[in-house]
C-alpha cells in the first residue's frame, strides 16, 4: 500500500507533468489576450488543484502544508496567474471556510469550489484602504430578514469572474464577513487594467450597492470579522505567497544558472567571471535560506503550532524580498536577452515586485515581526 508521503509527493509530480504541458509553455499568450483560460482552470478543477489542501470529502486532495507548499511552488514557477488563482480561490477564501464555516456553508460551498463549478475571491482592500485594513468603510446594517452591505472593494484578484466573493464589511468600528454572491442585486465589478505583472489574473474592483446578503451567509460571528476571518486569511494568503516567492527564486536561479554556462564573453563562459559567480552564489544562498523558512513554517502549521502563524509572516516577508533579489540578478545576468519576453526572467522580475505589496506589505510584515521580536526577545536582567 501506498504510504501517505508517497501518495502526496506523487500528486506533486503529477502537477509538475500538469504545469510543462498545460501552462509553462503559454504564460505569455495568457499575459497578452489578459486572462488565463476558462478552459485551464476547468481542467485545473478535474485534477482536484483548486482544492489541493481540502480534505477528501469536500472534493480535495487532502495534501498537508508541507506538500500544500511544496505544491503552491510548482505553480508559482511558472505563471503566477494560476498560482494566484490557488493563493485566493484555494487559501484565502476555500481553506478560511474550511476553518470557520457551519457545517452547511462548508457542505454548500466546498465542493463546488473544488469542482470549479465557482470561482471564489477575496474582498478586503478598498480604494482608500490597504495596509490599514481595520478602518475599511464598507458597511453593512441589519434589517429584518437580511444584512445590508454597501461599499467599494479594489485590488479583487479574480474578482472579475468570481462567482463568490468574501467581503468584509463593518458596522460602528467592527467588522464582519460575509459570503456574497456575483448574483446578489446590487455587485457590480469592473476589471482594472494596466498592470505591471499578472494582466491574466481578472484583478477588479467591486461595488456594492445596497446589496442583502441572508443571514446565514455570515462567515464565522458577527463583529468578529478581523479576529476570526481577516487573521486567518491573511496567514493562508501569507504562507501561499511566501511559497510563491521561494517558486519566482528558485525559477530565477536556475534560469540564471542555465544562462551562465551558455553564453559566452571574452572568450569564455558568463559562468567564469567572479562577479556572475557572486550573484549565483548569493542567490543559492537566499534561496537555502528562503526555503528553510517555508519548510519551517509549513511544518509548524502541520502540528498546529501556534507560533505558525509568526514563522509564516517571516516566510513571506523573507521570500519576497529574496524573489525581487534573485530576479533582478538573473535579469541582469541575462543582459539585453533579460530584458525580452524570449526569456523567462522579464516576466519573474515583474512578478516578483507584487508579492512584497500583496498580504500585507514587507513594511507591514517588519511591523508585526519587530512587535513579536520586541516581546520574545526582551531580557528583562539585561542592564545595558
Ligand atoms: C496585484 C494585486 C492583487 C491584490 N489582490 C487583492 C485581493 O485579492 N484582495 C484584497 O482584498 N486586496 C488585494 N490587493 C490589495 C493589497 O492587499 C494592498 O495593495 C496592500 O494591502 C497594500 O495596500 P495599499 O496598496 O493601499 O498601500 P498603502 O496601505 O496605501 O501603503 C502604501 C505604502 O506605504 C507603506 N505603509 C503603509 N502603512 C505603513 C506603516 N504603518 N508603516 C510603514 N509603511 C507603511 C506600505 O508598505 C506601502 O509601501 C491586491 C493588490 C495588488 C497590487
Amino acid at each position: 500500500m501506498m504510504t501517505e508521503d508517497k501518495r502526496q509527493a506523487a500528486i506533486i509530480e503529477e502537477a509538475k507533468a500538469f504545469v510543462d504541458a498545460e501552462i509553462r509553455p503559454f504564460v505569455n499568450d495568457f499575459e497578452e489576450k489578459g486572462g488565463v483560460p476558462l478552459e485551464l482552470i476547468r481542467k485545473m478543477a478535474a485534477k482536484g488543484y483548486l482544492a489541493a489542501p481540502f480534505p477528501e470529502k469536500y472534493g480535495g486532495l487532502g495534501l498537508d502544508p508541507v506538500y500544500y507548499g511544496l505544491f503552491t511552488e510548482v505553480f508559482g514557477k511558472a505563471c503566477m496567474a494560476t498560482r494566484s488563482l490557488i493563493t485566493v480561490h484555494t487559501s484565502l477564501v476555500g481553506e478560511t471556510l474550511l476553518r470557520f464555516g457551519t457545517e452547511e456553508q462548508k457542505e454548500k460551498w466546498l465542493p463546488q469550489l473544488a469542482r470549479g463549478e465557482k470561482i471564489a475571491a477575496f474582498g478586503l482592500s478598498e480604494p482608500d484602504i490597504g495596509s490599514d485594513a481595520k478602518s475599511i468603510m464598507t458597511t453593512w446594517n441589519e434589517e429584518d430578514d437580511c444584512y445590508v452591505i454597501n461599499g467599494r472593494k479594489k485590488w479583487i484578484t479574480f474578482g472579475d469572474i468570481a462567482d463568490v466573493f468574501i467581503i468584509i464589511a463593518s458596522n460602528n468600528g467592527k467588522s464582519t464577513a460575509f459570503i456574497v454572491e456575483r448574483s446578489f442585486p446590487g455587485v457590480e465589478t469592473k476589471r482594472i487594467n494596466g498592470l505591471m505583472a499578472g494582466r491574466a489574473t481578472y484583478l477588479a474592483e467591486i461595488s456594492l450597492n445596497q446589496v442583502k446578503v441572508p443571514k446565514e451567509n455570515v462567515l464565522g460571528k458577527l463583529n468578529f470579522g478581523f479576529e476570526y476571518i481577516v487573521s486567518t486569511a491573511l496567514d493562508n494568503g501569507r504562507f501561499s505567497i511566501a511559497w510563491a516567492g521561494l517558486a519566482i527564486a528558485q525559477e530565477a536561479l536556475e534560469a540564471m544558472v542555465s544562462y551562465s554556462r551558455s553564453r559566452s564573453q571574452f572568450g569564455n563562459k558568463l559562468r567564469s567571471f567572479q562577479l556572475i559567480r557572486g550573484m549565483i552564489g548569493d542567490a543559492v544562498t537566499k534561496i537555502h535560506a528562503a526555503r528553510a523558512l517555508c519548510m519551517r513554517a509549513s511544518e509548524l502549521r502541520k502540528q498546529k503550532d501556534p507560533d505558525s502563524a509568526m514563522e509564516t509572516t517571516m516566510a513571506k516577508y523573507f521570500t519576497s524580498k529574496v524573489a525581487v533579489d534573485v530576479a533582478n540578478d538573473a535579469l541582469q545576468i541575462h543582459g539585453g536577452n533579460g530584458f525580452t519576453n524570449q526569456y523567462p526572467v522579464e516576466r519573474l522580475y515583474r512578478e516578483a515586485k507584487v508579492l512584497e505589496i500583496i498580504e500585507g506589505s514587507s513594511q507591514i510584515q517588519q511591523e508585526i515581526i519587530s512587535d513579536f521580536g520586541l516581546k520574545r526577545y526582551y531580557k528583562r536582567s539585561n542592564k545595558s
